[in-house]
């Protein structure tokens, strides 16, 4: 299973909340890369903070709005997501806001086949993956720089020799 952060992994990173699907960009080679993922047999599963739904900054028609966006964007490639986990609570208030475990906890729940020493969590801040790293996952960064999300994935499933 192949755990994504959202914003600054999948599209850029911007700031405010993303609260149209106009506002949602979707970064080079990410459908493609996504769909390299589904051929190759990984569940991908987005894990995203969006506190913004708890602050008022953010509406859940919104949300929707942007992550239906998103599975269109992915589409045009023949990808998808097999799950969208998201925290919509403020800062301290419950156990799966990122840096916390629980959204990776819920997605491993719902797949006891899953071995978590065979995961991965691609993110673009330690918030990503240190929860990950203290769940015994692997874990690559992204870097709209230096390492996009599409030579992450092309690393991740190269072949060890
Ligand atoms: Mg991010
Ligand atoms: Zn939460």
């Amino acid at each position: 299973m192949v755990f994504v952060d959202r914003d600054g992994t999948l599209n850029r990173h911007r700031p405010g909340y993303v609260t149209r699907g106009d506002d949602l960009d979707v970064l080079p080679g990410v459908p493609a890369a996504v769909r390299l993922l589904n051929d190759a047999g990984c569940r991908v599963v987005l894990v995203t903070n969006q506190r913004g739904l708890a602050t008022g900054a953010l509406t859940e028609a919104q949300l929707v709005e942007v992550h239906q966006r998103l599975v269109d964007d992915l589409a045009t490639a023949g990808a998808h997501l097999d799950a969208i986990q998201v925290c919509p609570h403020q800062v301290g208030e419950c156990g799966c806001r990122k840096p916390l475990p629980g959204l990776f906890e819920q997605a491993l729940r719902r797949a006891p086949w899953a071995r978590v020493g065979r995961c991965v969590m691609v993110g673009d801040q330690d918030t990503d993956l240190v929860p990950a790293q203290g769940l015994g996952m692997r874990t690559a960064r992204v870097d709209e720089a230096s390492a996009t999300f599409e030579e992450v994935v092309r690393a991740l499933l190269m072949p060890t020799i």
